[in-house]
């Protein structure tokens, strides 16, 4: 079985060659780790050899992962779902959140956020293939939640995210990708610091950056499969 290392290193050589089969380049893709479910030492083994970015699911593992790791260098995303009572312990340990989608949520946050702390770092999360039961806001809530959450000084808009349907074909995968691309664009005209577009898995990475992702969250192919 091939190490973390390795794996990061195969990771990173996807989003690579996808870039460059785009005409990117690699640099201006995140690479954001995605350690939901596995261990601090896993985290650790990660960062060392070159991660900086990491993303948790579950409040209260990933709080408890930050106290453990909190002498590494590390920026930590939460990319979970988020009910509106349990908005703190993210106003108050993480740097970025990717799954908001309502501005109850986000008042909470920017109201809890710290003085001490930088804003934190915000992506709205759209329901790109209209899934019933998904997360996040419709294209067509989006400008409003969009100028909504611009206006909180606790928080940073910085992009969109979201998780297409799975597909297996790869032009139907790209298709919600395209959506999201445009989406992220006709936003920008009216927030030019807008910079990114959090999409992209361990098994539609290179079909995200194909399309312009800035940020893919990569579980699986580093850190193996989750119970
Ligand atoms: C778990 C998760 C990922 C990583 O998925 P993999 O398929 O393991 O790469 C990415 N984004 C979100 C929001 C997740 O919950």
């Amino acid at each position: 079985m091939s190490t973390i290392t390795e794996r990061l290193n195969e990771a990173q050589a996807r989003i690579d060659a996808a870039a460059a089969l785009a005409g990117r380049v690699g640099e201006s893709i995140t690479l954001l780790a995605v350690s939901k479910t596995k261990p601090a030492e896993m985290i650790r083994e990660a960062y060392l050899a070159g991660a900086r970015d990491f993303g948790e699911n579950y409040l209260q593992e990933g709080v408890d992962k930050i106290e453990a790791l909190k002498h590494l260098d590390i920026t930590w995303h939460f990319i979970g779902p988020l009910q509106s009572n349990k908005t703190r312990p993210v106003a108050e340990h993480f740097d970025w959140i990717h799954s908001v989608d309502r501005l109850k949520i986000a008042q909470r946050l920017s109201e809890q956020r710290p003085d001490n702390m930088a804003p934190l770092n915000v992506c709205i999360q759209v329901n790109i293939s209209a899934e019933q039961s998904k997360s996040g806001v419709t294209p067509d809530q989006l400008p409003e939640l969009a100028a909504q959450i611009a206006a909180l000084p606790g928080l940073r808009l910085r992009g969109l995210m979201a998780i297409p349907a799975p597909e297996s074909d790869p032009d139907r995968q790209r298709q919600a990708l395209a959506r999201m691309k445009h989406l992220f664009d006709t936003l920008r005209v009216g927030y030019p610091s807008l910079d990114t577009l959090s999409m992209g898995m361990s098994d539609d990475l290179e079909a995200a950056v194909a399309e312009g992702s800035t940020m893919v969250r990569i579980g699986t192919a580093i850190f193996g499969t989750r119970k």
